[in-house]
């Protein structure tokens, strides 16, 4: 086998592809994870270098602004005070006019450059002028400055020289200041004249509360500049005013800039940690979803191949050890491949096989099969049944499966049905055919039948159904013994397929009858030349072990659309004509007329009158007389009944016996016959007997013995006086109940004789056999008499053979006096027909003899 395509690799890693696919992502997360911790970090991290550095600047610009506060409030004190005309006006004198009202050194220092405290003290100490917030005040400066402002003024009046003023921080009412002061004196101006006395000083203050603190800071970006809190303030945001921090402390808001960007960037990194953990989950779903489909396809794939390992393993297994064999065609419709069974199966090689077209191994009727198999309309799935020749030449029947392959050409197997085929049709045709003769049974008579009439049926195309009763086949059967029936039914069936046409179908539906189905007969004289050819085949003598036996046929004929056009009703028909047939005188045929159907349901009605007649009296007795004939002397009569019907007058016993017989209505009638015949005989002269017919079916039924000895009672007589005629067709059906029956009719005292002898085969067999008194000679042979010789002979020779077993031989049918003197010549003991008498009516008879 070649290496399976789907093979998978072995060394695929054994976990399935969720595992890993879950730590792969697992991975790339721990990756995310960590890298927004990184980022988160390093934001942390610019923050707080960026707040370190505000900070920074936070005190450098404060450091900045206070300097400029400085500088400006030295600028102002250098200004006003190294200024000739405020030596003039407020060292030389006071003068308050020119310093406030003039504004000189009034209002605007407050208003424009928001200096507190504006005090000149004059060289004694006193404060000579000073302004409060704009407002002229008397009030000393050191009561202002709630300090003593000595210190500061004689550092003023040392500068004086160098025109250098000194400043320093200090606290006014709990708010820091920032005073300057410096020695006034008269700058550069040559026109005012130093008064030689130590210079007054000029004192600014400024005060730092927390408005001005804030439009300082304003002016520098420092964020909210304003008083410290508490003193104990500490901090890099916290400035310490004067030596020591004593003039108070400063502080302010720096600037965060980690808060903006950790509160914007922390939740963005979140948010954006966030959207990654949720794409990160889905990515993880749908690839969890495909690798599990991965897996189970991997799975699936690793299943369905240990499932085509086993499949393949098992169909190897298969193809080996089953009886069919596989077969593979390619689009030539050339064999590419024939499993090893192909060699066993047909015998045949496999390797001069392949290559060769399968139209020279396989053939059916229906034509080619690759004219099949390349039919588009095909089965896709066909069962094909066709043949091929054995090495020994024998054809063989295989049925053979075929699928197409998708690369074109088709494969398939093979199994070989011959044995199934034939027991298949040997059980057809049993259930279809007779099993003794092979011809068609009555099932496949029906189907047939059907078949053929369900086709519309015209008067120029007929059916024509022929019932053939075979006559005189029962003692065959009997007599000689079932094998001999067999070969003569087996005989007559193979002459009856002789006389028709292919298509036309014989068929056995009883022991000895036949149902012919013919067509193309359209005419009557046709249709009984046929019926004449089948009686002649029948009648053709069969030759078995030692005689030949002689069978007859009656042939009733129905036709369809005439008759009936259903299946049912036309076998009804043929039937019935058939019955017409035999009664009408066997070997003959007769044409269904709808008249029979009457005549059945006529003898329906004869039945029932029958039953009421044998009750009722409507029965006569009538009494022919016989002869003997050396001397002319009546030695008895027989009996022979008719039917005085209401309607019909006299009825014939022809007409009525069978009847009788085939209803049973035979026993009564035989009882009542038996009765009156020994009744008359009674009234007769001791040396007449009487003879009394007897139907074959009374020695099966009743007691016979019985009812004879019954009947000897109730008339008294002799036993001797009675005969009793039985045909040979009694002793046919059981020989030893027969032979009983007669051997206590024997013991009764009773005689017997053979009625139509002559008529069966088994004639001379029977009287040796059965303890016979005598033999009546059918009258058929005597109607012969004049122009056949051989009917002759055959007298002469039943005469010699009765007289050599000690019988009575009578001839019966008696027409003329030539057959009278012909019996007389040749010794015929006893003799009896119309020439003698006609049978009489009881009465008449009676009176004649009396
Ligand atoms: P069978 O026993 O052969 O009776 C003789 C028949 O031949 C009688 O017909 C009789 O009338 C007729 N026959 C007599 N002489 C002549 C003749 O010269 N020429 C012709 N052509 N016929 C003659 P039948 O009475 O109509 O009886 C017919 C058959 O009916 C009898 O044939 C017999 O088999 C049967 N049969 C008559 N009576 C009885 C009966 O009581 N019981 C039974 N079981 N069968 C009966
Ligand atoms: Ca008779
Ligand atoms: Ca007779």
């Amino acid at each position: 086998m070649p290496s399976n395509p789907l093979s998978l690799d072995d060394t695929q890693p054994n976990h399935s592809s969720v595992a890993l696919i879950r730590t792969s992502l697992f991975k790339f997360v721990c990756l995310l994870v960590g890298l927004f911790m990184l980022t988160g970090g390093l934001l942390a991290y610019i923050a707080h270098t960026l707040d370190a550095r505000e900070i920074k600047e936070g005190q450098f610009h404060t450091a900045n602004a206070l300097k400029s506060l400085e500088s400006s409030m030295d600028s102002y004190i250098r200004d006003n005070a190294s200024w000739g005309d405020a030596y003039e006006h407020l060292h030389l004198q006071v003068d308050t006019d020119w310093a406030y009202v003039k504004q000189n050194l009034g209002a605007s220092l407050y208003s424009d450059f928001f200096i507190n405290g504006v005090f000149v003290i004059d060289p004694q100490g006193r404060t000579v002028y000073s302004v409060i917030n704009g407002k002229l005040a008397q009030i000393n400066a050191e009561k202002w400055l709630q300090q003593p402002a000595l210190p500061l003024v004689e550092q003023a009046r040392a500068r004086a020289e160098a025109e250098i003023p000194v400043a320093t921080y200090t606290q006014v009412a709990g708010t820091p200041a920032y005073v300057t002061a410096m020695a006034i004196t008269t700058g550069d101006d040559p026109t005012i004249k130093n008064d030689g006395r130590s210079p007054s000083v000029m004192v600014l203050a400024t005060l730092l509360n927390n408005s001005r603190l804030k439009a300082l800071g304003q002016d520098y970006g420092v964020n909210d500049l304003r008083l410290a809190s508490t003193s104990q303030a500490v901090g890099s945001n916290v400035m310490a005013l004067g030596e020591d921090g004593n003039a108070g402390k400063i502080q302010w808001n720096p600037e965060v800039p980690s808060q903006g960007i950790l509160i914007i960037g922390i939740p963005l990194i979140g948010c954006a940690a966030l959207v990654v953990c949720l794409m990160a989950w889905v990515i993880l779903r749908r690839t969890t979803v495909a690798a599990k489909a991965l897996d189970n396809s991997y799975e699936s794939l690793k299943h369905s191949e240990a499932a085509l390992n086993t499949s393949e393993k098992r169909f190897r297994d298969v193809v080996e050890a089953s009886s069919d064999w596989v077969w593979e065609i390619n689009r030539d419709m050339r064999f590419t491949f024939l499993s090893e069974r192909f060699e066993s199966v047909t015998g045949l090689p496999v390797a001069s096989w392949i290559g060769r077209s399968m139209d020279s191994l396989l053939y059916r009727q229906a034509g080619s099969m690759s004219d099949y198999l390349n039919n588009p309309d095909r089965d896709p799935h066909p069962s094909i049944q066709c043949h091929y020749r054995d090495t020994q030449g024998q054809e063989r029947i295989t049925r053979l499966s075929a699928r197409a392959m998708v690369d074109g050409g088709f494969r398939g197997t093979a199994t070989d049905v011959t044995e199934e085929e034939e027991a298949r049709r040997r059980i057809e045709f049993l259930s279809l055919h007779d099993a003794l003769t092979g011809l068609a049974n009555r099932t496949r008579l029906l189907a047939f039948l059907g078949e053929k009439l369900k086709s519309k049926r015209s008067m120029e195309q007929p059916l024509l159904v022929l019932s053939v009763d075979l006559d005189r086949f029962k003692p065959v059967n009997d007599l000689l013994g079932h094998a001999a029936g067999d070969l003569v039914l087996n005989e007559i069936s193979s002459r009856l397929i002789n006389c028709i046409r292919h298509g036309d179908l014989v068929s056995r539906v009883g022991g000895d009858e036949f149902v012919l189905v013919l067509e193309g007969i359209n005419n009557e004289e046709a249709v009984e030349e046929v019926c004449r050819r089948l009686i002649m085949a029948i009648e053709q003598p069969i030759k078995m072990a030692e005689q030949g036996v002689f069978v007859g046929a009656s042939v009733g004929i129905a036709m369809a659309p005439n008759d009936a056009d259903n299946v049912t009703e036309i076998l009804r028909y043929s039937d019935i004509a058939l019955y017409e047939a035999k009664a009408a005188g066997r070997n003959t045929w007769r044409f269904y007329a709808s008249d029979m159907n009457d005549k059945i349901i006529e003898r329906r009605r004869m039945e029932s009158d029958l039953r009421y007649a044998i009750n009722h009296d409507e029965l006569r007795l009538h009494f022919q007389p016989r002869y003997r004939i050396s001397d002319g002397q009546m030695v008895g009569a027989e009996a022979l009944v008719r039917w005085q019907h209401p309607t019909r007058g006299l009825i014939a016993p022809d007409t009525f016996i069978p009847i009788a017989e085939d209803t049973g209505l035979i026993v009564h009638l035989g009882n009542w016959v038996l009765e009156n015949a020994c009744i008359n005989a009674a009234r007769w002269p001791d040396n007449l007997f009487v003879s009394v017919n007897l139907s074959p079916s009374e020695f099966k039924r009743g007691n016979l013995a019985e009812r004879v000895k019954n009947s000897l009672i109730s008339s008294g007589i002799d036993p001797a006086r009675l005969e009793l005629e039985i045909t040979e067709n009694a002793t046919l059906d059981d020989a030893v109940g027969t032979l009983e029956v007669m051997n206590e009719l024997k013991n009764l005292g009773v005689r017997i004789t053979m009625d139509d002898f002559g008529t069966g085969y088994s004639s001379l067999n029977n009287l040796r056999t059965f303890p016979f008194d005598g033999l009546k000679i059918d009258r058929g042979f005597l109607n012969r008499l004049v122009d056949s010789e051989e009917d002759k002979s055959i007298i002469q020779a039943m005469i010699s053979l009765g007289r050599a077993l000690s019988l009575t031989v009578t001839a019966e049918g008696i027409e003329t006096t030539e057959q009278l003197s012909w019996l007389e010549t040749v010794d015929c003991h006893e003799g009896q027909g119309y020439f003698l008498s006609r049978p009489l009516d009881a009465k008449v008879f009676n009176a004649m003899l009396e």
